[in-house]
């Protein structure tokens, strides 16, 4: 079986941008034993785009184009996709139901030209984005299979590591194998200077580090006859990388969140669990809820956005909020203490910050968040500067919040088994 990579975009012939998608997928298919023999480059030029896909299509079985799928008038690699096969573009409706669902989660209004991004060559299986909102596409036709890709490669790369390569390997009669070790605390680039050394010399798994909010999730991926071989190859990685990341490591599991794992946590050692939201409005007590067995360990969850109610639900004084004003270190201090003492809890886990996009001063920017942690009698705060819109800030506060609850378990586990 052999393959070529078209990457569609006349920024690229500009020397505007350098091709690394293509070195990417190269590298990616020459592990899953896939011959390419042919790389090119078209601008964004439909007469031309169709030149080259019938080249293309006359000597090789699977087709893999980058770039060209956004919603603008000159992205136009499906179009030619459909128009040289001869097929209509179809809505698809899964993909229109994930672009409304990507603005709805970001809080924009949609374009009329958005929903393009919908539309599919007839036949067409759409590969989901999760980082954007082009959909990639698998198309297969009796002489050659076509895979559309997005051009940026945050997008791109995420879609082919989880499902081209899968699929790739499914037409190659082999077997890829990946586990996802899943790390907080550290940030990517940090993560990635920390496995350097691991990554220049991959070969068989691969490595890849992806950045989640507030999380990095390293991607090792091995391909062999069967599984029990790729499932070899990966061990020692995955060793590797626990032991060069010890504690950060909340899971190595596909189907742990970083709300399971608290919460597993919190099962494991027999401890009970409050909220108390500002800002998050309930985010971190819905994310626990959202995992089923929530109710072992979640005594209750207090939304506490007015002043009044943080002193009349869980006993912020008066005089605190007075002095240090709600968003402070003495604040969230209090809610997470007073929340636990309220709710007879183990854990209590404390937010109070300025959202936006109001309500920021010089001194207390919008993005300021404090969050606390009450674990057993010890409070600890954290401050935090989170830049973005109003959701993305709550969400951050929600997954730091759940970061710091973990640490400062993990703390006090540590300290009652080894004194
Ligand atoms: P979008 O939906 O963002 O418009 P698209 O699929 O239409 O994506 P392009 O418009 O062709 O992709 O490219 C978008 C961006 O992706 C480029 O500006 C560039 O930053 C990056 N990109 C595109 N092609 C490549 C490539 N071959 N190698 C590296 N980066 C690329």
């Amino acid at each position: 079986m052999n393959a070529e990579i078209i990457c569609v975009g006349t920024e690229l012939l500009l020397g505007n941008i350098v091709n690394t998608n293509a070195a990417y997928i190269s590298e990616r298919i020459s592990r899953l034993g896939i011959a390419c023999y042919n790389q090119c480059v078209v601008g964004d030029n439909m007469e031309r785009c169709l030149a080259q896909l019938k080249e293309s299509s006359s000597r090789s079985d699977i087709i893999i184009l980058s770039g060209g799928l956004g919603p603008t008038e000159d992205d136009m690699t499906k179009e030619a996709v459909a128009q040289f096969n001869k097929l209509p573009l179809v809505e698809d409706k899964d993909s229109r139901k994930s672009i409304e669902e990507y603005f709805a989660k970001r809080n924009i209004e949609p374009t009329e030209n958005n929903w393009k991004q919908a539309l599919l060559p007839k036949g067409a299986k759409a590969i989901p984005n999760a980082n954007g909102t082009a959909p990639g596409m698998i198309l297969e036709t009796k002489n050659c299979t076509y895979i559309l890709l997005p051009g940026p490669p945050g997008e791109l790369e995420p879609m082919f590591e989880t499902q081209v390569m899968p699929y790739l390997a499914s037409l190659q009669s082999g077997v890829l194998f990946s586990k996802t070790v899943k790390i907080v605390g550290v940030g990517e680039s940090k993560a990635e200077t920390m496995i350097k050394d691991m990554i220049d010399a991959q070969t068989n798994p691969t490595i890849a580090t992806y950045a989640k909010t507030g999380e990095v999730h390293i991607r090792v991926t091995s391909y062999a006859s069967d599984e029990k071989e790729a499932k070899k190859l990966v061990k020692p990685v995955v060793k590797e990388l626990k032991l060069r990341f010890g504690n950060s490591i909340y899971s190595t599991d596909e189907d742990v969140t970083l709300e399971r794992a608290v919460m597993e946590l919190l099962v494991s050692n027999s401890m009970s669990l409050c909220t108390v939201e500002s800002c998050t409005g309930g985010l971190i007590s819905s994310r626990i809820v959202g995992e089923s067995g929530a109710s072992e360990i979640l005594k209750c969850g207090f939304v506490t956005y007015s002043n009044k109610s943080k002193r009349k639900l869980v006993g912020v004084k008066k005089s605190t909020l007075d002095k240090y004003g709600a968003v402070s270190k003495q604040v969230a201090s209090e809610m997470a203490k007073g929340g636990a003492n309220v709710s007879k809890s183990d854990v209590c886990i404390s937010v109070t910050g300025i959202a936006g996009p109001d309500g920021g001063t010089e001194e207390k920017p919008v993005g300021l968040v404090y969050i606390g942690c009450y674990v057993k009698g010890k409070t600890t705060v954290k401050e935090f500067r989170f830049s973005g819109n109003r959701n993305k800030i709550r969400n951050l506060s929600a997954t730091n919040a759940l970061i710091l609850a973990r640490e400062c378990i993990l703390e006090y586990i540590s300290k009652v088994n080894f004194g």
